[in-house]
């Protein structure tokens, strides 16, 4: 068997114009745009790199962008009054702090102190709540974008066998919520997992979130399973290159000999992630305006 390539980065070119559709049309109803605030505490080069992808998307797709920009030392009460604002600001409908922040800042409580309302990344604990018990709230952006790819895919998922490889609050939970709430039967694995291979064996659906280098081979999966890899590893560099390489949690190649469908890294999941933020901004301007989000997003 090849497995087919599952096109993340086409499906979410896709979602991005729907995006940009609705936002357009919302614009014409209420006479203001969605509006997506991001706030980036210090200077990691990588946060800056994802701050400013997430707002020329967001901008892209006919939303506006207000980007607050804290030094390193910049103090919990600062953060935490800019966070206060955006809460209040009626053209904001979704605040995004980038993560990692500074050690001195305590994520968890600068998290809570966005209004769940607002949260579009899904991290706050009413979120996180919500999605436990069926409530509409906000759902973390990739394993959201990673269910958009399973059922596009795979359509009803009910009684399929998923293991969800990972535990962390922003992948791995919220993946095996959504799993189950499409009547999968889910299994969760993590470091601690007896003979993990096994395990991953019995998986009609695979979803990898580890942050080990191709750590699944052919051998670890069942003929014709569905694999979505959310890991992203930087190989060590080759004999003369500057940079290594890109590679997911499955090792691509020899996963697609036995697979029925597989995303690859990059193009997978990994394009999903900022287009289901500006769908989660969207909804979140939608239900702040007492209107019905579209059904398409
Ligand atoms: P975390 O480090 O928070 O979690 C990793 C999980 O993998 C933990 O639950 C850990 O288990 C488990 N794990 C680690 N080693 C093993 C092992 N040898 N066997 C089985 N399980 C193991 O990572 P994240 O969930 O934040 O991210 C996972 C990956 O996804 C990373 O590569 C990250 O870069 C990528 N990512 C990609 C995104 C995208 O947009 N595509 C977005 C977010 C993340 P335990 O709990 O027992 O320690």
């Amino acid at each position: 068997m090849t497995a087919t390539r599952i096109d993340g980065k086409a499906f979410a070119a896709r979602l991005r114009e729907r995006v940009g559709e609705h936002a357009a049309s919302f614009e014409k109803a209420t006479a203001r745009k969605a509006g997506l605030a991001v706030v980036l505490v210090g200077e990691d080069a990588a946060s800056q790199v994802y701050v400013g992808a997430k707002g020329k998307a967001t901008l892209a797709a006919n939303m506006a962008s207000f980007e607050h920009r804290l030094p390193s030392d910049a103090t919990s009460e600062a953060l935490m009054t800019l966070v206060q604002q955006l809460n209040e600001d009626d053209s904001v409908d979704g605040i995004l702090v980038q993560l990692p922040l500074p050690d001195h800042l305590d994520e968890q409580s600068i998290i809570a102190a966005i209004s769940p309302d607002k949260d579009v990344d899904g991290f706050h604990v009413i979120n996180a709540g919500r999605l436990s018990v069926g409530q509409a709230g906000f759902v973390p952006c990739t394993p959201l974008g990673c269910m958009m790819l399973l059922t596009d895919r795979l359509g009803d998922l009910s009684g399929l066998e998923a293991v969800v490889i990972g535990r962390s609050n922003i992948v791995g939970k919220p993946m095996a919520q959504l799993l189950l709430d499409a009547n999968a039967t889910v299994t969760i694995a993590h470091s601690r997992t007896k003979d993990l291979a096994a395990v991953v064996r019995r998986a009609d659906i695979v979803v990898a979130a580890v942050g080990r280098p191709q750590m699944i081979g052919k051998d670890w999966l069942k003929d014709g399973a569905t694999v979505i890899d959310v890991g992203i590893n930087r190989l060590p560099p080759e004999p003369g290159k500057e940079k290594g390489k890109l590679v997911g949690d499955v090792a691509f190649d020899e996963a697609s000999e036995v697979a029925a469908a597989i995303t690859p890294v990059p193009g997978g999941v990994g394009p999903m992630t900022i287009a289901v933020l500006l769908r989660n901004t969207l909804v979140a301007a939608h239900r702040n305006a007492g209107l019905e989000a579209p059904a398409d997003l």
